[in-house]
């Protein structure tokens, strides 16, 4: 019989992320479907009690914590060990964890030394007989397979937008200490500060409910003979900041810069969504002044509610790409939405 751990690093407010979250959701029924399996929850950081009130009625046998000042950075050197003594404590066969930037790092390095198996871009799994299987994506998600392993400890990195974050009751949780043997191994790298973009030209949020996709046509020429691109950018940049979507392009957009034409200039082919571009996990999308070929819409197939505003009637869109299509001008629906917004009291 499997042990099963979900395994998790905590936020910096001590917190469990939504990513994790949808982790612990398949961590529990993993365990739920497999009846009598140990559950056991493993939590690192410099400060997990917040994570352990958050899923004291997960269900867990035992939840174990390794907290330390030394895990407030993702290091590689530290996550390592403390993830290695979580497993080792909870004596784990199977791994469950989020898919996040930090543990898709450090998580393979930790099967090697324990001498298991991982796999990443895990969007399903289901027990088989006394173990189980798991579907995960291949060669940037076009590929998918089935598979299972008789290596152990299994570590199974859960992608985020694959299962519905846990929302139970928080508590009063004792979690047993887990001691980390941090002078096993000198921790050389020290985080001594973050340069990031500012909030407004990060554009890509993959953990944003709404994907909102701008595509050639806000550089056409318009009803009145010209093209508005510094308007659009500006409706575009309003409704991203009014909520926090993340934006997508299609591929003509951040292209066409390089004829010469005048595009808008916080797009980059990293904003790029379809064949040759990405496929982001969104609940929402929102398309606009996009044909809907499918080469782009291919890399909307993780996108659950679809929807496309068209001057064109006859658009790909309107041939079962989107579940409701608005033939209409983006310029006056957007300015128009987001006067609403800027209307609407501020969502709590
Ligand atoms: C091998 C290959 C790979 C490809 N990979 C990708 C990919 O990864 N991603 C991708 O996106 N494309 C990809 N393409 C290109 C794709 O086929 C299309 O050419 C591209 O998606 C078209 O972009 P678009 O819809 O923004 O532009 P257009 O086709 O120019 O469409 C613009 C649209 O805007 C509408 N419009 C204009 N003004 C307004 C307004 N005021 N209000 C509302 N609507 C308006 C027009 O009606 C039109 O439908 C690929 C092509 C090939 C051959």
């Amino acid at each position: 019989m499997e042990t099963i751990l979900f395994l998790a690093h905590t936020e910096t407010d001590g917190t469990l992320g939504r990513p994790a979250r949808e982790a612990l959701t398949a961590a529990r029924q993993l365990a739920e479907a497999a009846a009598g399996a140990p559950f056991v929850i493993g939590l690192l950081g410099a400060n997990t009690e917040p994570a352990a009130a958050q899923v004291a009625g997960a269900g867990a046998a035992r939840v174990l914590a390794a907290t330390d000042e030394r895990l407030a950075q993702p290091r590689y050197a530290s996550d390592a060990l403390a993830a290695q003594a979580l497993c080792q404590a909870a004596n784990a066969t199977v791994v469950i964890a989020p898919a996040t930037a930090r543990f898709n790092r450090v998580l393979p390095g930790v099967s090697h030394r324990l001498g298991g198996a991982v796999d990443t871009h895990v969007s399903e799994i289901a027990p088989e007989g006394d173990g189980l299987q798991v579907v995960r994506w291949f060669y940037r998600q076009r590929l998918r397979g089935r598979l299972s392993r008789t290596a152990r400890p299994w570590i199974l990195l859960v992608d985020p937008g694959c299962f519905p974050a846990w929302t139970g009751e928080s508590g009063a949780a004792a979690a047993e200490a887990v001691s980390v043997a941090f002078d096993d191994q000198p921790l050389r790298t020290e985080v001594t500060g973050i340069k990031a973009p500012a909030e407004d030209a990060q554009t890509i949020r993959p953990d944003a409910d709404l994907l909102f996709v701008a595509g050639a046509g806000w550089t056409k020429q318009q009803a009145d003979g010209q093209a508005h691109v510094p308007e659009a950018e500006r409706l575009i940049l309003d409704f991203l900041k009014l909520t926090r979507a993340s934006l997508g392009s299609s591929k003509s957009l951040v292209e066409i810069g390089g004829e010469g034409q005048e595009v808008l200039s916080f797009l980059t082919h990293l904003n790029q969504i379809g064949q040759t571009g990405a496929t982001p996990r969104h609940p929402k999308g929102l398309s606009t002044c996009c044909h809907g070929e499918e080469p782009h819409t291919v890399g909307w197939r993780f996108i659950t509610e679809r929807r496309a505003i068209n001057l064109d009637a006859n658009c790909g869109w309107a041939r079962g790409k989107a579940d409701v299509l608005y033939v209409a001008d983006a310029f006056a629906v957007m300015r128009r939405v987001n006067e609403l917004l800027a209307a609407a009291p501020a969502a709590e």
